[in-house]
């Protein structure tokens, strides 16, 4: 199969592109280097099949030939608004990432009748009043809110993918990712993990944001990745798939459990809320879609994975 995976260069989009080299697929990166690093380009590099092309998917794509599946996983996907590289600081660059980048894939799929994959997030349930979320639910976004312009954009980006499907009947896959973590996540993107292992292992106060009683449910990468290929080699599935760890846990108690596993006496620090409105207070995803459909639910509890990726930033920190 030859794939077209936007994003490659990224945390997920490298996973991915790396699991479908291995069974022999040919996989075209295409990625801005926005967010991604070279570091996993080079990873990928190691294997016959793959091609990488620099490219800003919000511009036309070149033309790539004859294509099996276009796999969408470019775009900016750290909240936090204290990182230049969070998706406040990188607003209209988000809203077209999903909006055109989303329009240019579908064309690419309809045109070669490929396979058409998005990787969308659990966002667009925004703050949700329905717990655990289940995917008939329609979510909570305040579209004038501080982080509208991820949330929003993605729901636009499921609504533009149905159309294609609707319309031109291309084959699509729209996968609602919930937090995810692993080794190879940018280390000063502002997400909650990399933050708290960063500080950890410099030996310095875990910073919680508000009282930290908020909560997340934390999926390791490899168990993503494998329902994500489940999900794209099934035969039909035009609907939304949540994807994600069931077992949920504030912040507090994941913050103590990195202190604990690296071995950090600097203990915590509790700054500002990130929003002042608009951070969940509460996420889980309710999985049982995944489950009958793929027969799949992950296997690394968060301690497991949390240790191979502490290992990884040891590593890439120059610490191990
Ligand atoms: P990431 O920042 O590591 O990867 C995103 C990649 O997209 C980067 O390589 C970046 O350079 C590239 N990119 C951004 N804008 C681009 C553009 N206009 N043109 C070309 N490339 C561009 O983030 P990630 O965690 O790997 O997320 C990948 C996808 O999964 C995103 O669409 C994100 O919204 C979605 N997602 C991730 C999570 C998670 O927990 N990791 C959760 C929900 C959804
Ligand atoms: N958070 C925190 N300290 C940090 C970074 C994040 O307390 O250094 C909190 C943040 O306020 C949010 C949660 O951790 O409630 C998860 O944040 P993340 O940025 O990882 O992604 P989100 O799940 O909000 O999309």
């Amino acid at each position: 199969m030859k794939v077209v995976l936007t994003g490659a260069a990224g945390f997920l989009g490298s996973h991915l592109a790396e699991r479908l080299l291995r069974a022999g697929h040919e996989v075209v990166g295409l990625d801005n280097l926005l967010t991604g690093s070279p570091a996993n380009l080079e990873v990928l590099r190691r294997y016959p099949g793959f091609r990488f092309v620099q490219h800003d998917v919000v511009e036309p794509w070149p033309d790539l030939g004859p294509v099996d599946a276009v796999l969408h996983f470019a775009s900016p996907a750290s909240p936090n608004p204290r990182s230049p590289l969070g998706y406040p600081n990188l607003p209209i660059h988000t809203m077209r990432t999903n909006a055109w980048g989303t329009y240019h894939g579908l064309e690419m799929a309809r045109q070669h009748g490929a396979r058409f994959l998005l990787a969308s997030t659990s966002e667009v349930y925004g703050d949700p009043e329905v717990h655990p979320q289940r995917e008939d639910y329609w979510g909570h976004v305040n579209p004038v809110g501080e982080r509208a312009v991820y949330d929003e954009a993605k729901r636009f980006a499921e609504a533009m993918t149905m159309a294609y499907h609707r319309k031109h009947g291309v084959d699509v896959r729209i996968v609602r990712i919930f937090n995810t973590y692993g080794p190879r996540m940018r280390m000063d993107d502002g997400r909650v993990i990399p933050n708290f292992i960063v500080q950890a292992l410099r030996g310095q106060p875990l910073t919680i944001y508000g009282q930290g009683e908020q909560t997340r449910s934390f999926c390791y990468v490899d168990d993503l990745i494998e329902g994500i290929v489940r999900l794209l080699f099934l035969d039909a599935a035009p609907f939304p798939v949540n994807m994600g760890n069931p077992h949920e846990y504030t912040i507090l108690a994941l913050a103590r459990l990195v202190n604990d596993l690296v071995g950090n006496a600097a203990g915590l620090r509790f700054e500002p809320a990130m929003y002042r409105e608009g951070d969940p207070k509460r996420r889980q995803p309710d999985i049982t879609r995944a489950r009958n459909l793929l027969g799949w639910e992950p296997q690394v509890p968060l301690r497991a994975g949390l240790q191979r990726t502490i290992a990884d930033f040891r590593q890439r920190l120059g610490l191990a």
